[in-house]
């Protein structure tokens, strides 16, 4: 058998790798037809301004709709979406989404706040973001403000030219852009004011570790007070607890997002959702 013919040929054998290999062909060819007959749905989480604790903006994140699999969250299809190129109609569909629904609040005369839509470095690579989302926001007649990109860490590290001046034309346009996942990637300072964001997502690996250790605080301070000297806000990720959220305050960050205030809901939950007042004082 196989197994006895040597290590070296064992994995041409192996039936987990077969396994995967028709587990993620089977995903991209769903991927295919989901993207042609739109199963994908955008959800919304709250971010807070812990100075008034109102929600101040909203992120989209997509969820795949899947007839017999039911709700997917994107770490199960965003890299094959990725790998195969079809990050481009999906980033597309979820630019899309967004405009749609941010003029459908406004023609319900619903309160409206911010909307952070994340993009893929594959995305820019093409050059289109900004071509897609203004046209977009033009035919839904939605204000570039009302828009924020958010682009990992990690994606600007491989940082060309293509990159920096789509970022700077999303910029000129009045869209926001702000770094996703900040902490987990290798951006320098000189980056960070050279591309002049608008503000910092701190991982949420970093928030997790308030409370339970000084040097958690102590690199928080350090990232808000250079947040601050670029001139950009900061937003903690994953905040859970109450006491994290406060803690947060104390060190000066400027807006929390987590499970703490919400986990990402349909677009019908947010409107009640906006009005609420989140206390963070003791
Ligand atoms: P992200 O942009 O960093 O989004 C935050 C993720 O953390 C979301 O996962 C959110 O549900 C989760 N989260 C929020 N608060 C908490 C918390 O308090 N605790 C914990 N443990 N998790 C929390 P989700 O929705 O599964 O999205 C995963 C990633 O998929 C996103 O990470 C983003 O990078 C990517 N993604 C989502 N939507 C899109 C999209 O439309 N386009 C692209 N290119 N990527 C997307
Ligand atoms: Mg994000
Ligand atoms: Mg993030
Ligand atoms: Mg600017």
């Amino acid at each position: 058998s196989a197994k006895q013919s040597g290590k070296g040929q064992f994995r041409f054998y192996d039936p987990a790798f077969y396994d995967d290999l028709r587990s993620r062909l089977r995903t991209e060819r769903m991927l295919r037809e989901a993207v042609e007959s739109d199963q994908f749905v955008i959800h919304y989480q709250p971010r807070v301004d812990v100075e008034t604790g109102r929600v101040c903006g909203l992120e989209a994140l997509v969820r795949w709709n899947h007839p017999e699999e039911g709700l997917m969250e994107p770490l199960r299809f965003i890299h094959i979406a990725e790998e195969t190129g079809l990050i481009h109609s999906l980033g597309r569909t979820a630019i899309e989404k967004v405009c749609a629904q941010l003029a459908s609040w406004a023609e319900a005369n619903q309160k409206c706040v911010p909307v952070s839509i994340n993009v893929s470095p594959r995305q820019f690579q093409e050059g289109s973001v900004k071509r897609v989302l203004e046209a977009s926001l033009n035919r839904h007649h939605v204000l570039p403000e009302m828009v924020e990109i958010e682009v990992t860490e990690n994606s600007m590290m491989g940082e060309t030219e293509d990159i920096s001046q789509e970022m700077d034309a999303l910029q000129t346009l009045g869209v926001k852009l702000l770094v996703d996942d900040f902490g987990t990637g290798y951006s320098s300072l000189s980056q960070l004011q050279r591309l002049d964001m608008d503000g910092l997502k701190i991982d949420r690996a970093f928030t997790s570790e308030l409370g339970r250790s000084k040097e958690g605080e102590i690199l928080f301070t350090a990232i808000v007070t250079m947040a601050h000297a670029l001139g950009m806000r900061v937003v903690a990720e994953g905040v859970e607890t109450l006491e994290q959220a406060r803690i947060l305050k104390r060190l000066g960050c400027d807006e929390i997002q987590g499970y703490y205030v919400s986990r990402p809901v349909p677009a019908n939950e947010v409107p009640p959702l906006i009005e609420r007042r989140i206390r963070l004082a003791a």
